[in-house]
């Protein structure tokens, strides 16, 4: 079995503290356990990618950003460039996060600038991409991802999606404790992986699908059924080290 990615987004949490209490003992569970069937992705927020990467070091635990600034030098106070990020180890870049969306008004736009400029320093960007509760609610999923991807197509061409991450995340499923139904997480990861595979240069598969929000220990028992997905996007329940820890056992269980 083609191993899946986990991808543990910290969001706003962290502290030198929570380094030694989180990180330290997840390395550890790498380095015992070298078969588990995930590959890890930890993603704190940036002041802690160097101290994290160096606990990492000798795992097979990789590193990435929760944002990057369209910028790649200059006068723009308070921000962090693609280059930066790359001088400290980081592989992957989430790009797109809902949160981000929202709260500081991130659009399709520039959306796809910071896509691009991942991809031009031969980083991985992961677009992530969903519907609120009322366009799930008015069956408006399909259009909305669909809208979301073009912006990629039309900034980067055909080979936009050549490997990258598309990280499908029900904007209202996050931070709750309620996935949308298992059937409905599968027709929307086959729509993502047909619809790009449409538009793009290649016939083959070349970029991954991610499903996020609300993931547990519980339910990944579920998801990790869907053919179409890759692997997950886990925001609080990767804070909790016991919950995750049981999350990256159940992958060796299917
Ligand atoms: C996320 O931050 O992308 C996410 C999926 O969060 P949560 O797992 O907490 O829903």
């Amino acid at each position: 079995m083609k191993k899946k990615i986990i991808i543990s987004n910290w969001k706003l949490h962290g502290s030198i503290c929570l380094l030694n209490t989180l990180l330290i003992p997840i390395s550890k569970f790498y380095i015992k356990n070298k078969n588990i069937s995930a590959k890890l992705v930890i993603m704190p927020p940036y002041i802690y990618l160097h101290p994290a990467k160096k606990i990492i070091s000798n795992t097979n635990i990789e590193l990435g950003a929760q944002n990057v600034d369209i910028n790649l030098i200059g006068a723009f106070t308070g921000e962090t460039s693609i280059n930066m990020l790359k001088d400290v180890g980081v592989k992957y870049v989430l790009i797109g996060h809902s949160e981000r969306r929202k709260y500081h008004n991130e659009d399709d736009e520039v959306v796809a600038k910071k896509f691009k400029i991942v991809k031009d320093a031969n980083l991985i960007p992961i677009l992530c991409i969903g519907e609120t509760k009322n366009d799930y609610i008015f069956n408006k999923t399909k259009e909305v991802c669909k809208n979301q991807i073009n912006k990629i197509f039309d900034v980067l061409g055909k080979s936009g999606f050549n490997n990258s991450m598309v990280a499908y995340e029900p904007r209202w499923a996050i931070g709750s404790n309620q996935i949308p139904p298992v059937d409905f997480i599968k027709k929307i990861s086959k729509f993502i992986k047909n619809y790009i595979l449409s538009r793009q240069d290649s016939t083959e598969k070349l970029f991954y699908i991610q499903y996020g929000g609300a993931v547990n220990d519980k339910n990944i028992i579920q998801l990790l059924n869907i053919d179409d997905i890759d692997g997950f996007l886990v925001g609080s329940l990767s804070l909790s080290l016991n919950s995750f820890i049981n999350l990256l056992k159940n992958f060796n269980h299917t």
